[in-house]
C-alpha cells in the first residue's frame, strides 16, 4: 500500500459519496424511482384514511354517496399504488444493474492493466469474488437501503401525521411504542446476524472434519482413529445444533414479542378511546383508521431497523472494490513508438529483487545482443533466467539499471509498442477458452484470415494433432474444451509465436515438455523462426543451445 493510499483510507461517507458518483449519470431514472417511492408512501396513509369514510359513512351513517365512492376510491388507490410501486422498484433496480455493470467493467479493466506484482500478491479466487460477489452486494445493499431510507421513512412520517391528525392524544402512545418496537427489532436483527455467522463457522467445521475423514479414511482405519474422530465430530455437531437452536429461539420469540408490544399498544388505545370524554371524539371509523395505520407502521419500521446493517454491508463491499480500483497500475508513461525494431537488445547494469533489497535475483547484468543474434541462457533452476525475460517484457521493472531495445530505454516506449516487438513462448503455456484458430491468432487485431493460423500450426508441427481433434482448427480448447498434453500445448504456443512474427523471439524452456522425437521436428521449425530474428533461448537441452551464437551462464 502506498502512503497516499493509506491517507485516503475512506470513511463510510466518502465511500458512499463515491458510490453516488456511479449513480449520478442515471439521475433521471433515479428520480423516477424516488417519485414512485413518494407516491407509494403517500398511498399508505391514504389507505388508512379510507377506513374512516368506509366505516363511518358506509356502515354507520349509510350515506349513499360514500357507499358508491368508497369502492371506486379503494380500487383507484390500489392502481396508483401498483404503478408507483412498479416505477420505484423497476427504476431503482435499473440504476442498480447499471452500477453493477460499470463497476464490473472497471474491475475487469483494472485486472487487464494491473502489474504482475499485483497478481503475485492476490489470490485469484479472491479477485473473482470481488468481480462477482462484492459488486452484487453493493448493488443490492445500496438499492435496498436507499429504498428503505426514502420510502419507509416517508411512510412512517406520513402515517404518524395521519394518526396525529386523527387524534393527538392517541398518537402520543406511538411515541412510546414506536421506539420500543424499533429497539426490539434492532436487537433481534443484531443477534440474528451474530448467530448466523457462528452457524456458518460451525457448518464449515462439520464440512472440514468430515472431508478430512473421507480423504484420510485409510489412515483412520490403519491407526484405529475411529473413536477419536467420532468423539471430535460429536462435539462439533453438538455445537452446531446449539447454535441452530439459539437462532430458532430468537426467531420464534421475535414475532410474539412484536405482537405483544402491538397488543399492549392496541389495548391502551381501546382503553383510552372508550374513556369518558374521548368517546365523543373517537368514532368507529377513527378508531379503525388509527389501528390500521398503526398496523401499517410495523413493516417499514422493521425495515428501517435493519437499514444500517444493509448499508454497512454495501459499504464494506464497495470499500474493497474501490481499494482494488485505486491500486497501482502498470506504469505506461513511455511516449515513444517503435515501428518494427531491428532487435538490438542491451542490458546495462541490470539488478533485480522481487521484494526489498535483501534477495537479489539478478545482480548487475551487462549484456549486448546484436540484431539477429541467438543467445542461449543456461543456469540452475531459480538462477533468474525467466526473471531476465520478464524484465525485457516489462512485466516487472528492474530495481536498478536499464534495458535498451534498438538503443531506446524500454521505459521510454509505449508498453504496447515494446511488447509488439517480442514473441514469447513461455514455460507454462496458457490456452484461452476458445477455438484453436483464435488461440493461435491470440492478440491479432480484427478477423484473422483462417489460413494464417493454419500455416503457423503446420510450421509448429501442430497441424497433425489438430486435425485429429473433433472439429480440427475450430475445436474449442482451454478450460472447458479438449484437454491437450504438455507437448501439444507447447506446439500451439510456438505456432502463436510464429504467427506474431515479431523481431525478437523469447523461448523460455519452450521445448521442455516435448519428447525427443517431436523436439527434433520442432527444432526445424524453430530454426526457421529464429533466422533473421534476435532470439533469447532458455533451455536445458544441448540441442537447442549448441546452435546459439553465444551462451550466457547465470549463477549467483
Ligand atoms: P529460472 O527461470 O532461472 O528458473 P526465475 O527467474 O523463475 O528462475 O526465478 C529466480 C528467483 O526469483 C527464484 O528464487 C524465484 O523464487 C524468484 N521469483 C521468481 N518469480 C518471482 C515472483 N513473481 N515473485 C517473487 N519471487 C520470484
Ligand atoms: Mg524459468
Amino acid at each position: 500500500m502506498t502512503a497516499s493510499h493509506a491517507a485516503a483510507a475512506p470513511g463510510s461517507t466518502q465511500v458512499y459519496r463515491r458510490l453516488l458518483r456511479y449513480v449520478w449519470p442515471h439521475w433521471r431514472q433515479f428520480a423516477i424511482s424516488v417519485f414512485g417511492m413518494v407516491v407509494f408512501a403517500a398511498t399508505e396513509p391514504a389507505l388508512a384514511a379510507l377506513m374512516k369514510p368506509l366505516l363511518d359513512g358506509s356502515f354507520v351513517q349509510r350515506d349513499p354517496q360514500t357507499i358508491r365512492s368508497v369502492p371506486i376510491l379503494l380500487v383507484s388507490l390500489f392502481v396508483l399504488r401498483g404503478v408507483a410501486g412498479f416505477l420505484n422498484e423497476y427504476f431503482m433496480k435499473w440504476v442498480g444493474r447499471k452500477v453493477v455493470a460499470t463497476l464490473r467493467c472497471e474491475i475487469f479493466d483494472y485486472l487487464l492493466h494491473a502489474p504482475a506484482r499485483f497478481f503475485d500478491r492476490n489470490a485469484s479466487g479472491l479477485l473473482v469474488g470481488k468481480l462477482v460477489y462484492n459488486v452484487e452486494q453493493v448493488a443490492q445493499a445500496s438499492t435496498n437501503a436507499v429504498t428503505s431510507l426514502i420510502r419507509d421513512s416517508l411512510t412512517v412520517v406520513l402515517l404518524l401525521a395521519w394518526m396525529l391528525y386523527l387524534n393527538g392524544m392517541l398518537a402520543m402512545i406511538f411515541l412510546v411504542v414506536g421506539p420500543t418496537l424499533a429497539l426490539a427489532l434492532r436487537y433481534a436483527a443484531k443477534r440474528f446476524r451474530k448467530l448466523a455467522r457462528r452457524i456458518q463457522d460451525s457448518v464449515g467445521d462439520i464440512a472440514h472434519n468430515s472431508q478430512q475423514v473421507i480423504e484420510a479414511h485409510r489412515v483412520v482405519k490403519a491407526f484405529g482413529g475411529q473413536e477419536y474422530e467420532a468423539e471430535r465430530f460429536g462435539r462439533i455437531n453438538e455445537r452446531n445444533r446449539r447454535q441452530g437452536m439459539k437462532l430458532i429461539a430468537t426467531d420464534a420469540l421475535g414475532s410474539p414479542v412484536v405482537q405483544l408490544i402491538s397488543a399492549a399498544a392496541m389495548g391502551t388505545i381501546v382503553y383510552l378511546s372508550t374513556m369518558e370524554g374521548m368517546r365523543e371524539q373517537v368514532t368507529v371509523g377513527t378508531f379503525m383508521s388509527f389501528v390500521v395505520a398503526m398496523g401499517m407502521l410495523l413493516a417499514p419500521i422493521k425495515r428501517l431497523a435493519s437499514v444500517n446493517v444493509q448499508l454497512q454491508r454495501g459499504i464494506t463491499a464497495a470499500e474493497s472494490i474501490f481499494e482494488l480500483l485505486d491500486s497501482e497500475r502498470e506504469h505506461d508513461t513511455g511516449r515513444l513508438h517503435l515501428g518494427r525494431a531491428n532487435g538490438e537488445i542491451e542490458f546495462h547494469q541490470v539488478s533485480h529483487a522481487y521484494s526489498g533489497e535483501g534477495s537479489r535475483v539478478l545482480n548487475r547484468i551487462d549484456l549486448r545482443i546484436e540484431p539477429g543474434q541467438t543467445v542461449a541462457f543456461v543456469g540452475r533452476s531459480g538462477s533468474g533466467k525467466t526473471t531476465l525475460v520478464s524484465l525485457l517484457l516489462r512485466l516487472y521493472d528492474p530495481s536498478a539499471g536499464e534495458i535498451l531495445v534498438d538503443g531506446v530505454e524500454i521505459r521510454q516506449l509505449q508498453l504496447a509498442s515494446l511488447r509488439a516487438q517480442i514473441a514469447m513462448v513461455g514455460q507454462d503455456v496458457t490456452l484461452f477458452n476458445d477455438s484453436v484458430t483464435r488461440n493461435i491468432a491470440y492478440g491479432q487485431p480484427g478477423d484473422v484470415d483462417a489460413s494464417r493460423p493454419r500455416e503457423a500450426a503446420r510450421a509448429a508441427h501442430a497441424l497433425e494433432f489438430i486435425e485429429a481433434l473433433p472439429q480440427g482448427m475450430d475445436t474449442q480448447i482451454g478450460d472447458d474444451g479438449v484437454l491437450l498434453s504438455g507437448g501439444q500445448r507447447q506446439r500451439l504456443a510456438i505456432a502463436r509465436a510464429i504467427l506474431k512474427d515479431a523481431p525478437i523471439l523469447v523461448l523460455d524452456e519452450a521445448t521442455s515438455s516435448l519428447d525427443t522425437q517431436s523436439e527434433r521436428h520442432i527444432q526445424a521449425a524453430l530454426d526457421n523462426l529464429m533466422r533473421n530474428r534476435t532470439t533469447l533461448v532458455i533451455a536445458h537441452r544441448l540441442s537447442t543451445i549448441e546452435k546459439a551464437d553465444r551462451i550466457v551462464v547465470l549463477h549467483q
